[in-house]
């Protein structure tokens, strides 16, 4: 039992037992523990009206003296206040903290409340989108009315970022990231990336400059190492026939690897040119030509194609890009595997797949298979005279004709590209 509550029933006790001798000794001994207990009560009174004056005043200082009960509920009150002053303290510091953190961040942080208003914002975010006090508590989009960015907050699908010139500063282009936490509130972070997108341009720029004042020496080259091997080579050192061969392979190496790269940069830098209707069946056959070309009839290639087999792009881009698939297949591919390209269509999209029975990738390398240069055996790539280039431009180009890459493959049973374009 409590100490107070035994004090407590041990000082009643006592009283009942002095006021029955006092009631025995008067001969009123009902009027006298009605009294006596009376009093007991106001006195009780008297401390339970001081802790209440102790809590209205906020609880502040040390709470009333008291013994018994109430000096119990006293000391628990007190304790607990203590209590909730430290973790008051706690919180106001890690707050204060937090503040300072997002005061020193070059991205703009916002807070939104479950309606999307304003709710919170970091000095960053207030210069990055010139915000003002009134701003507070405003919906956003009222604040940023851009479609883009209302659709971008709506949506509520914010795996990629969304990118737009900065509201106060159009030649600043800033990156929104929304994340949803705690009870559908939303963290808006915006970064400036003006620098970033400069570097990256300045970067394709040099890649695309490169690749074309390349070409020009390059046409020399060859020129000369053909005119050279055209010659009689009795006439020439023992050693120059091979040399002029190895010579003739590498610069040839060096003009796919210019051509491939002129290609990507202009399929980076440049908006989709005008697109028509391509007729697929017509565009595969130079295709299927050079494979078989390519192959040496090593390989089968297998033709299989739809009603309407027609898609609006750009012819020579969806050259380049199933024809990189259809190499591929023959390049990456030992003698005796199919090779089979299908055409189908549905309501929804019209699908081309070049799938294959030969080798097949690791599915570890398949998430990095468009990067550039990225080759899942380099051995095998390299003796294949592949560039490494080959899938990205066919992910560029299909991204310009919104279409998507899908890869699958088993290891040692072969690989399926597949190429799908939403009908619209
Ligand atoms: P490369 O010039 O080396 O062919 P790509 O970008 O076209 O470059 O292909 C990247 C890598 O993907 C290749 O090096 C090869 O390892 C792998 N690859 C592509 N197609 C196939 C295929 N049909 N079968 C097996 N591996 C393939």
């Amino acid at each position: 039992m409590q100490r107070g509550l035994r004090v407590e029933l041990q000082r009643i006790i006592l009283l009942v037992l002095a006021l029955s001798i006092a009631g025995f000794f008067n001969g009123y001994i009902g009027l006298t523990l009605l009294v006596g207990g009376g009093l007991y009560m106001g006195w009780t009174l008297l401390k339970v009206l001081r802790l209440y004056q102790w809590l209205d005043g906020g609880g502040q200082g040390i709470p009333p003296e008291s013994t018994g009960v109430w000096g119990d509920i006293s000391d628990q009150l007190y304790r607990l206040q203590k209590r909730n002053i430290r973790t008051r303290d706690d919180l106001r510091a890690v707050v204060k903290r937090i503040r300072k953190i997002t005061s020193a961040l070059d991205e703009g942080l916002i807070i939104l409340d479950e309606e999307r208003s304003v709710d919170w914002w970091n000095p960053a975010a207030a210069k990055l989108l010139g915000l003002r006090k009134e701003d507070l508590y405003q919906p956003i989009t009222n604040l940023l009315r851009t479609p883009a960015f209302v659709q971008f907050i709506q949506s509520g699908a914010f795996k990629l970022p969304l990118e737009l010139p900065a509201p106060n500063a159009p030649q600043r282009l800033l990156q929104f990231s929304a994340r949803v936490f705690g009870d559908n509130e939303m963290a808006l972070v915006i970064m400036d990336i003006t620098r970033l997108r400069q570097l990256e341009e300045m970067r394709k720029e040099f890649v695309g400059n490169i690749s074309h004042e390349l070409r020009t020496p390059l046409t020399v080259l060859t020129g000369y190492i053909e005119t050279l091997q055209d010659q009689d080579m009795h006439n020439l050192p023992p050693a120059w026939p091979k040399a002029l061969q190895q010579m003739g392979q590498q610069t040839e190496r060096m003009n796919l690897l210019a051509e491939d790269l002129v290609m990507l940069s202009r399929l980076e830098s440049t908006d989709v040119s005008v697109k028509t209707p391509i007729n697929l069946d017509a565009l595969f056959e130079p295709i299927i030509d050079n494979a078989r070309v390519l192959s040496e009839g090593k390989h089968k290639i297998n033709f299989t194609s739809c009603e309407q087999a027609l898609l609006e792009g750009d012819a020579k881009e969806l050259h380049s890009a199933l024809s990189n698939l259809v190499y591929n297949a023959v390049k990456h591919n030992p003698e005796g595997c199919d090779i089979n390209i299908a055409i189908k269509r549905n309501d929804a999209a019209l699908t081309i797949s070049i799938s294959d029975t030969g080798l097949g990738i690791d599915p570890l390398h398949i998430p990095r298979l468009t990067e550039r240069f990225y080759r899942a055996d380099s051995s095998r790539a390299t003796q294949s005279g592949g560039t490494g280039l080959g899938l990205a431009i066919v992910k560029h180009v299909l991204l310009r004709h919104n279409g998507e890459l899908k890869i699958e493959s088993t290891l040692g049973k072969g690989a399926a590209f597949t190429c799908r374009f939403a009908q619209h």
